[in-house]
C-alpha cells in the first residue's frame, strides 16, 4: 500500500519551527516510501485565517524544499462535503442536534468541576430527537463506556477511556464544520495512511477514532512527535527568540542546514548529525523518532549550518548570498565578482548572514568604505603609509594580479627595502578593507583587482585619522 502523508497548517500565523518539522517528518516519511504528500490549508477559523498567512506558510514550505504532491487543498471550499458526512451521523444514529445555549453548556461544565468532576456537556439532547434549528449544533454520541486502544507510532500503545470524552460538537450553529470532523472527512477522503503530528493533538485522537469508526472510515495510523522545548524546558516560543522559519532565513541560514537541524530535532540516525536531503529521505524512519521532547538549540543549528555552508558550491551560494547583501544595502552586485569573493569567506563563516558582513567592504565603492578608528591610527603610520605609496608605484606596472604573481612583487618589494612581511601586512589589509581582519592578503588583492587595490591604496595613503568614517 502506497503511505499518503500530509500537512495540514491552519493559516492563522507564519511556518514556524514546530510546524516546519511536522511538515518534514511527513514529507520524509512519504519520499522514503515513494508515496505522496499532501498539503491542505485548514482555514475553517475564518476570523483567524488571513490568505496572507497561507501564503507565508507556502513560501516557507517552498524555502524548506518541502514540495507536496497534492494540494494545498483548503477547507474553506469543502464545507459542502464535510456537512454531507455530518448528515450521514445523523442519519446512522451517531450524532443528535442540541440546542442547548452555550452558556447553559459552560453551567453544566462548571457544576461538574466543582463536584470534582471533569468539565462535559452532560448529553441531555441526545435522547430528545431534536431536528434542525437556528442555535442548534450537532453533537457526536460518544459511546459511553469502553476504551480508544491505538498504536502510536512514536509513543507506543495509547488508551483512552471514552468516559474522558463528552458528546462532542461536529457542526455548529452557523453550519461550518468543527476541525475534529473536518480533519477525518478530509484525511479518509484522502486516503492519508499515516498522520504523524505534534502530541498537543493527542487528545484529538481518540475522538477522530470514533468518528472514523463510525463513518465506517478505514483508521490510520496515527503518530505524535513531542513538543520542541526551549533552553529553559518549557515550550518553545517567541521568548526564545525566532519562530518563524523564514526569520532564519533572513538571519543567514541556509534551507539544507535548516531541514538537517530540524529533522533532528526529534528524529535520530545513530550519532549521525550532518544529512543531505537525499541522505534524510534514505535513512528516515518513524523508529528513529524520540519520545522525549527535545530542545532547540541555536547554537548547534549555527554549526550544522557552518557545516552546510562549508560543503555548498559557489554556485549554490550565489543566490542566497546575494540576497543577505541585499539586506546590508548592497544591490546588484556584479554575480562574476560574487563567485569570487564567496569562496574567501565561505570556509570560516557560520552563516551566510556573517559571511555577507564580513565581506561587504569589497562590494563598497571606495569612497564608501568605512575605516576602522583604531585600525588606522594603530597602522597607517607615516612609515607605513611609505610603503604603500612605494608598494603601489609597482603594483600599477604590474599586469599580471594573480595570487603568485602578487606575492612575487610584494615580496621583490620587501627584499628592496629590507623589511619583513609583518610592515606592510595591516597596513595593506586596513588600507583595502578598513578592518584588520581579512581573509589571505593576496587572495583578497587577486580578487579586489588591480583597479580597486589601486584605488584604495590611493584613498588610504592620504587619509587621516580624523577623517575616518566617510559614507556609510
Ligand atoms: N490544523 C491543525 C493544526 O494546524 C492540524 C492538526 C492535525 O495534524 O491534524 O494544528
Amino acid at each position: 500500500m502506497a503511505i499518503v502523508t500530509r500537512f495540514p497548517p491552519s493559516p492563522t500565523g507564519y511556518l514556524h519551527l514546530g510546524g516546519a518539522r511536522t511538515a518534514l517528518f511527513n514529507y520524509l516519511l512519504a519520499r522514503k516510501h515513494g508515496g505522496r504528500f499532501i498539503l491542505r490549508i485548514e482555514d475553517t477559523d475564518q476570523a483567524r485565517s488571513t490568505p496572507e498567512m497561507t501564503e507565508a506558510i507556502l513560501e516557507g514550505m517552498r524555502w524548506l524544499g518541502l514540495e507536496w504532491d497534492d494540494g494545498p487543498y483548503f477547507q474553506s471550499e469543502r464545507t459542502a462535503l464535510y456537512n454531507e458526512y455530518v448528515d450521514k451521523l445523523l442519519e446512522t444514529g451517531h450524532a443528535y442536534y442540541c440546542d442547548c445555549a452555550p452558556e447553559a453548556v459552560e453551567a453544566m461544565r462548571e457544576r461538574a468541576r466543582a463536584a470534582g468532576l471533569k468539565p462535559k456537556y452532560d448529553g441531555r439532547c441526545r435522547e430528545r430527537g431534536l431536528g434542525p434549528g437556528p442555535g442548534r449544533v450537532v453533537r457526536f454520541k460518544t459511546p459511553q463506556s469502553g476504551k480508544v486502544v491505538f498504536e502510536d507510532m512514536v509513543k507506543g500503545t495509547i488508551a483512552w477511556d471514552v468516559t474522558e470524552l463528552d458528546d462532542f460538537i461536529v457542526r455548529r450553529a452557523d453550519g461550518s464544520p468543527i476541525y475534529q470532523l473536518a480533519v477525518v472527512v478530509d484525511d479518509a477522503l484522502m486516503g492519508v495512511t499515516h498522520v504523524l503530528r505534534g502530541d498537543d493533538h493527542q487528545s484529538n485522537t481518540p475522538k477522530q477514532i470514533l468518528l472514523y469508526q463510525a463513518l465506517d472510515f478505514p483508521l490510520p495510523r496515527f503518530g505524535h512527535v513531542p513538543m520542541i522545548l526551549g533552553p529553559d524546558k518549557k515550550k518553545l516560543s517567541k521568548r526564545h527568540g525566532a519562530m518563524s522559519v523564514m526569520a532564519y532565513k533572513d538571519m543567514g541560514f541556509l534551507p539544507e542546514a535548516m531541514v538537517n537541524y530540524l529533522a533532528r530535532l526529534g528524529w535520530a540516525h545513530g550519532d549521525d548529525e550532518i544529512f543531505c536531503r537525499e541522505e534524510l529521505i534514505a535513512k528516515f524512519s518513524v523508529e528513529g523518532l524520540g519520545r522525549s521532547p527535545s530542545v532547540f538549540d541555536l547554537q548547534k543549528l549555527t554549526w550544522v549550518n557552518s557545516h552546510h555552508l562549508k560543503n555548498a558550491t559557489v554556485e549554490r551560494l550565489t543566490p542566497p548570498f546575494v540576497e543577505q547583501l541585499a539586506l546590508l544595502g548592497i544591490r546588484d552586485p556584479d554575480e562574476a565578482f560574487v563567485r569570487q569573493v564567496i569562496p574567501l569567506y565561505q570556509p570560516r563563516a557560520k552563516t551566510l548572514r556573517e559571511m555577507a558582513e564580513a565581506a561587504r567592504s569589497f562590494f563598497l565603492p571606495t569612497e564608501a568604505l568605512s575605516y576602522d578608528t583604531k585600525a588606522i591610527a594603530a597602522h597607517l603610520t607615516s612609515a607605513a603609509r611609505q610603503h604603500l605609496q612605494a608598494l603601489s608605484t609597482r603594483l600599477a606596472t604590474l599586469e599580471d594580479f594573480s595570487i603568485p604573481s602578487l606575492e612575487a612583487a610584494v615580496g621583490e618589494y620587501l627584499n628592496t627595502v629590507g623589511q619583513p612581511f609583518k610592515a606592510i601586512a595591516q597596513p595593506l589589509r586596513v588600507a583595502l578593507t578598513g578592518t584588520t581582519v581579512s581573509p589571505g592578503l593576496f587572495e583578497t588583492m587577486a580578487v579586489l583587482g588591480k583597479a580597486r587595490v589601486l584605488e584604495r591604496l590611493k584613498c588610504a595613503i592620504h587619509l587621516y585619522p580624523e577623517e575616518v568614517s566617510r559614507g556609510s
